[in-house]
């Protein structure tokens, strides 16, 4: 699995100091408010596990999944709900925990659909975010790490369902999925 990591991007530690930082913002900024905090599976498994352990306020959790990629690299702009939110959102200060920010269509399309729950509030919290790639604008509360235009994998993101359990976050070899196309 190392193998196929061309460099290290953001390294356990510093993945695990910027974590309690934003968990602090948000205890911080949530302190009177209803939160709750949605995940996008599954990408964000590792920072919903880590991040919600550094937030020491009351809060609930969710989780959605919505397929937007396929297996591949490139983003094909269309989004579909494969598994729904169980919690009713009226009320709700929704923080959406996303692994990262690319095209930004994933994320402008989720939004737009809870906001039509009635919540109190919807806002982003990202790992990372790619700006080089936004195509649509939206507005992200709480950014871990900005990363240039790579591919990256690790600490919960994937290529083709591998390397979501690599402690860290690396660049992929181009050779890996040059040779799977
Ligand atoms: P967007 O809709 O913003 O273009 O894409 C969002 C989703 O695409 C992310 O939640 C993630 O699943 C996937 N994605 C975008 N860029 C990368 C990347 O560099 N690496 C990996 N593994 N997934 C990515
Ligand atoms: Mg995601
Ligand atoms: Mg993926």
């Amino acid at each position: 699995m190392k193998n196929d990591v061309l460099k290290v991007l953001l390294t356990e530690e510093q993945i695990h100091e910027r974590v309690a930082e934003l968990g602090a913002q948000i205890a911080k900024d949530y302190a009177d408010k209803n939160l709750l905090l949605v995940s996008v599976l599954k990408g964000s498994v590792a920072f919903m596990a880590d991040l919600m352990r550094a937030i020491d306020i009351p809060l609930a959790i969710d989780f959605m999944a919505v397929s937007s990629y396929g297996s591949g690299v490139k983003t094909s702009g269309v989004v579909k709900i494969i598994k729904d939110l169980e919690i009713d959102l009226t009320g709700r200060d929704l923080l959406i925990v996303e692994d990262i920010l690319d095209s930004g269509m994933t994320l402008s399309y989720i939004i737009d659909m809870l906001e039509t729950r009635n919540p109190n509030s919807v806002r982003i919290c990202t790992l990372l975010d790619k700006p080089e790639r936004h195509q649509v604008d939206v507005p992200v509360e709480y950014i871990g790490f900005t990363v240039p235009d790579e591919f990256v994998i690790g600490y919960g993101l994937d290529y083709d369902e591998r390397y979501r359990n690599l402690p860290y976050i690396g660049v992929l070899k181009p050779e890996v999925y040059e040779s799977a196309e």
